[in-house]
C-alpha cells in the first residue's frame, strides 16, 4: 500500500539540526503514526512521504518555511515578574503555558532580567532547518472515525 491522502503511516525517524545534534527520535519506542495529507506533520516531511511504501528510507531536508515556519522576532517578549505565581521556579529554557486566544499556548523562558521574564512564543524549531532519517514502517487505511477526528486513534487512548 503507498502513503497517500487518509492513510494512516507509521514512521521511525531521527531529527537532527545542521549541527548534526538529536533533536527528537523515535528510535527508543513506538513510530510515529499519523494521518496522512491532513497536515498532522510538517509538510515538508509528508510531501517527502507522499507515494512511498513499508521499507522506504530516506534523508530529508526540511526548510523553516516546509517545517516550523520562521522565528517571528514579535513573539519574544518580557512579561513582568508580578505575572507569575511566586512558587514558579523559572529558568531559562523552561517551558511554560498560558491559556491564549485559541487554545493553550506555549512559550519557552528566554532569560529572567531585573523587571521581568523574557518568553519566546515561537515553535522551538521555527526557523531551523531540520533533518530527517526517516523509515516507513507501516501503511494502512484509516478508520472511519480517524477520517471524522483528522488524526490517528492508537492503542494509547486518544487526544
Ligand atoms: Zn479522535
Amino acid at each position: 500500500m503507498k502513503t497517500a491522502r487518509d492513510k494512516v503511516v507509521a514512521v521511525h525517524y531521527t531529527l537532527t539540526d545542521d549541527a548534526g545534534q538529536v533533536l527528537d527520535s523515535s528510535s527508543e519506542g513506538e513510530p510515529l503514526a499519523y494521518l496522512h495529507g491532513h497536515g498532522n506533520i510538517i509538510p515538508g516531511l509528508e510531501k517527502a512521504l507522499e507515494g512511498s511504501q513499508v521499507g522506504f528510507k530516506s534523508k530529508v531536508t526540511v526548510a523553516p518555511k516546509e517545517g516550523y515556519g520562521e522565528q517571528n522576532p514579535k513573539a519574544i517578549f518580557e512579561e513582568p515578574h508580578a505575572s507569575f505565581s511566586p512558587d514558579m521556579k523559572l529558568a531559562p529554557g523552561m517551558q511554560v503555558h498560558a491559556e491564549g486566544e485559541h487554545g493553550p499556548v506555549t512559550f519557552t523562558v528566554v532569560k529572567l532580567t531585573d523587571t521581568g521574564v523574557v518568553l519566546d512564543g515561537n515553535h522551538p524549531l521555527a526557523g531551523k532547518t531540520l533533518h530527517f532519517d526517516v523509515e516507513v514502517v507501516d501503511v494502512r487505511p484509516a478508520t472511519k472515525e480517524e477520517l471524522a477526528h483528522g488524526h490517528v486513534h492508537t492503542g494509547h487512548g486518544h487526544h
